[in-house]
């Protein structure tokens, strides 16, 4: 489907409009994280830069599980790592990651990072993701490699790192870690989640059934502005947000 023919995202009147948006399509997000399985414990995050105060981010509470997640349980957290919204505390991985890619990245409104199996298990071979199928190629020349592991992500001197690894890409395989996304949505990042999780699985796949053939250079390279495109990663999340909303309907309060 070419671009022309993809609705545009929507805009907004107030700031609280937008926030109030940004944090709808969180707590749908973490919802669907669960639903396909993304939750491990209490590892993974997934932000979104607040539209007022820009060095500040909105943040799912340390140790609540992704499928309980409200629109009013998110935090907001400042560029200290500080709670300055909510009751509940920040994990320290969330913030030494997140803080440094919002940092480096003032295109990005939303980075979103698990610890999903396939992703996870792809880490630890230690390369980027091959063209090998139509959706893979939305990652070709625009998914960086974190190759390096350092125990758990405390300090924000390993998320510069990290930030620098993802360069001005719309993800990054971390080492015997897991993916990380970011995006110009909440919806963006999100898909770009799924969609990398999902490739990664799909290679895998491939990789143990035999030896499998990539899509040629210069054809990858056209899909990937096609099915790559910001806003394609926009449209796609629109039906898992409708599915999930119409299923969990107390997401939103
Ligand atoms: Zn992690």
């Amino acid at each position: 489907m070419p671009i022309t023919d993809i609705p545009e995202p929507p805009t907004f009147a107030s700031v609280e409009d937008e926030r109030r948006h940004r944090k709808e399509r969180m707590a749908a997000t973490f919802r669907l994280f669960s639903k396909m399985g993304f939750d491990e414990g209490i590892a993974g995050h997934v932000t979104a830069r607040d539209p007022e105060r820009t060095d500040h981010f909105w943040v799912n509470p340390f140790g609540m599980h992704f499928g309980q997640i409200r629109v009013s349980d998110l935090i907001l957290c400042n560029h200290q790592g500080e709670v300055v919204q909510g009751d509940q505390a920040v994990n320290r991985a969330a913030f030494a990651i997140h803080s440094q890619v919002h940092a480096a990245r003032p295109d990005v409104v939303a980075a979103a990072h698990t610890h999903s199996v396939h992703g996870r298990a792809f880490s630890t071979l230690g390369r980027l993701l091959d063209p090998l199928t139509q959706d893979a190629c939305a990652f070709y020349g625009d998914h960086g490699l974190f190759d390096d592991y350092t125990g758990v992500v405390l300090d924000v001197d390993e998320g510069k790192r990290i930030a620098h690894a993802l360069g001005g890409h719309k993800a990054v395989i971390l080492r015997n870690h897991g993916l990380l996304t970011v995006g110009h949505s909440v919806d963006e990042a999100a898909w770009w989640f799924v969609n990398l999780e999902r490739s990664c699985q799909a290679q895998l796949l491939a990789m143990a059934a035999g030896t499998p053939i990539p899509i040629e250079d210069e054809m990858a390279r056209t899909t990937q502005t096609q099915v790559g495109h910001p806003r394609a990663g926009w449209f796609n999340f629109q039906p898992l947000y409708q599915r999930i909303v119409n299923e969990q309907p107390d997401l939103l309060q």
